[in-house]
């Protein structure tokens, strides 16, 4: 279960400011408000979550299968 990395540096497009998020594992974050300037952030157009748009790292299912099949 732990083959994946949890923690995604999510970057707010707006106002840069960068906050570490453990990524939930069994459903897929469509939207995150940004702690620092309160803009609500949706996935981009393609991406399946947040993480996927703005994080360091990809969302645990497209760790594990290359693709994410719970959340289309
Ligand atoms: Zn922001």
């Amino acid at each position: 279960m732990d083959k994946f990395i949890k923690f995604s540096e999510l970057k707010c497009p707006k106002c840069d400011y960068k906050k570490l998020i453990e990524m939930p594992t069994n459903y897929c974050q469509w939207f995150y408000e940004c702690t620092a300037c309160k803009e609500l952030l949706k996935p981009l157009d393609g991406d399946c979550c947040v993480f996927c748009s703005y994080g360091s790292v990809p969302c645990p299912p497209i760790q594990i299968n290359g693709s994410c099949i719970s959340c289309k």
